[in-house]
Formats: structure tokens, C-alpha cells, sequence
């Protein structure tokens, strides 16, 4: 189990961030090991939605078909009124942080679906509460099987028009969570042994000055890295935003925050990006070099 982590020679594309059945994606853990595998990637983090339950079997797939299986998962939390997401790279799955930090947010989940089938109720959309239910399964119940359901039930034409109408910012089912705060969550994923992750900084619709106070708040909270490539991005933005993180207030003999990447993966023909399609350009400090051993 402990050999030393390959960080900086190993062949092949990392992807730190993407999402399977377990919670939004619509590959099973193993389809999506195979589909990175097929993609070139030898190094993956699962990252789903505030769930680790889809680790264990990208993990038996990763060992089979020779990709490093990072346990990760996506937390979502709260800086001030705003819904942030944090994700947590090799994380223990089995620690009894990740547990907490699990079910405190399945509860707020649950009270969350609620109150959107309430108010789709109210709207005339009966039965979205059982409709989304059966449509997660298993997975972690979230926004996107409401609009899966809209769209089944002939509400709404596709998931996109159904967050534009009914569950996206300031329409009818755009219910606030008040999920842990950005400090609590990182402590719950260094409880967890594993490193704390700024997800895709520039998908909050931040102005710049907004932007550096979340990043010098997640650093002083002892954030560890930040997402420099997520999904799909702007090459400017993404500058810029690399711009902010060197420039951060770091405390005297301390580092700066380390950058990750990932795909956001959670199906093929997506708005996300494909499997290991995104690369951290040369001549920044990677969040893999933090690990000391191999993650298998
Ligand atoms: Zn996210
Ligand atoms: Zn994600």
C-alpha cells in the first residue's frame, strides 16, 4: 500500500474532479474508471456531491485497469450567504469526519426537496417530491432530479429550461440551504486526512474584488489548493484568476494555496469538459505534490 507517489513523473493525464452515479453523473463508478482510462487519464479523483459511496467501487475498477484512484468527494458549503462547493482529495472515506460532514448535509438535502416540491406544488406540479426520489435512488437527491422529472412529466422541454424556469437563482424552487461554513468544512476534510480544494472559483459569478476575498478566506481558513482549471473556461479568466492566487496574502514562511484541475465530468456530450481534457500548465505547484504516498 505505501510506495512513494510518482508526483511529478508519472505518464498520462490527471482529473481531479468529476461525478458519478453515486450522486449526479450517469456513469457508474466503474464505467467512468474505464471511460478515464479510455481518455488517457492515470490519476482520478471521484469527487460526488457530498457522498463517498461511489469510492470503493472506482476503486476496485482503478486496480483492475491500472488508473490511481484518488478518494475525493464535493462538498457543498457556505462563505457568508453564498453556496460555495470544497472539494475534499484523498479523504478516508471510512473516518468518522466525512461521515459527519455526510450526513449533516443529506439532512439539509432532504429539508431542501421538501420545500421545492412544496412550492412546484403550489405551482400546479403535484408529486415532485416522490417523482425526484425515485428518480436519485440511491444517489445523492439533489436539484437536477427535480428537473429530470420536469422533464419526464412534459413540464419542460429539458433540464436546462427547467433550471432556467423553475429551480435556478430567483425562480420558484430556488430554495437557500444553510450548508456548514467554508472553515468548518475544511477542517471536517483535514479531519479526514485528505486536502481542501477551492472548486471551480470562477462558476460563482464573482466580481474580482469578490473573488479575492473568497480565495484569501479560503486560504486563511487553511484551504490547501484551488481549482486553476474546472470544466469549461475562459482562457482570460482563467489568467486572471491565477493572477489572484499568486498574489494572496500568505502568513510569513508559509505557502501560497497549491492548484488542482479536474474535468466536472458527469456526462458525456455536456457542457462539462471530457475526462482528463484539462491540463495545469508546467510552472505551478500541483496539488498531487502534497501526497506523500500512493493513493492506492
Ligand atoms: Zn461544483
Ligand atoms: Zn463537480
Amino acid at each position: 500500500m505505501i510506495a512513494l507517489f510518482p508526483s511529478t513523473a508519472f505518464a498520462g493525464s490527471v482529473d481531479l474532479h468529476c461525478h458519478s452515479t453515486a450522486s449526479d453523473g450517469i456513469l457508474s463508478p466503474a464505467e467512468l474508471v474505464s471511460r478515464a482510462k479510455t481518455h488517457g487519464v492515470t490519476l482520478l479523483a471521484l469527487t460526488d456531491h457530498d457522498t463517498v459511496a461511489g469510492v470503493a467501487e472506482a476503486r476496485a475498477a482503478g486496480k483492475q485497469l491500472g488508473v490511481a484512484i484518488i478518494p475525493g468527494i464535493e462538498l457543498s458549503a457556505r462563505w457568508g450567504q453564498r453556496g460555495v462547493h470544497i472539494v475534499g482529495l484523498n479523504v478516508d472515506p471510512s473516518s468518522t469526519a466525512i461521515h459527519h460532514a455526510v450526513d449533516r448535509r443529506n439532512e439539509l438535502r432532504v429539508e431542501r426537496a421538501v420545500r421545492i416540491a412544496e412550492r412546484l406544488e403550489k405551482r400546479g406540479f403535484s408529486g415532485a417530491l416522490v417523482g425526484a426520489r425515485s428518480l436519485a435512488g440511491d444517489s445523492v437527491l439533489g436539484r437536477p432530479h427535480f428537473a429530470r422529472w420536469l422533464v419526464e412529466q412534459g413540464h419542460v422541454e429539458d433540464a436546462a429550461r427547467a433550471f432556467k424556469r423553475y429551480l435556478g437563482a430567483g425562480k420558484v424552487g430556488d430554495v437557500k440551504v444553510d450548508w456548514p461554513s467554508l472553515a468548518d468544512t475544511i477542517a471536517d476534510i483535514h479531519a479526514a486526512g485528505g486536502q481542501a480544494v477551492l472548486a471551480h472559483p470562477l462558476k460563482y459569478g464573482l466580481t474580482r474584488t469578490r473573488l479575492r476575498s473568497l480565495l484569501q478566506e479560503f486560504h486563511s481558513a487553511g484551504g490547501d489548493a484551488v481549482e486553476l482549471l474546472c470544466g469549461r473556461q475562459n482562457p482570460v479568466q482563467t489568467r486572471e484568476l491565477r493572477q489572484l492566487v499568486d498574489g494572496l496574502t500568505v502568513a510569513p514562511g508559509a505557502l501560497g494555496p497549491r492548484y488542482s484541475l479536474g474535468s466536472d465530468f458527469h456526462q458525456p456530450d455536456q457542457p462539462w469538459r471530457e475526462l482528463g481534457s484539462v491540463h495545469l500548465p508546467a510552472d505551478v505547484e500541483p496539488v498531487w505534490k502534497l501526497w506523500q504516498t500512493s493513493p492506492n
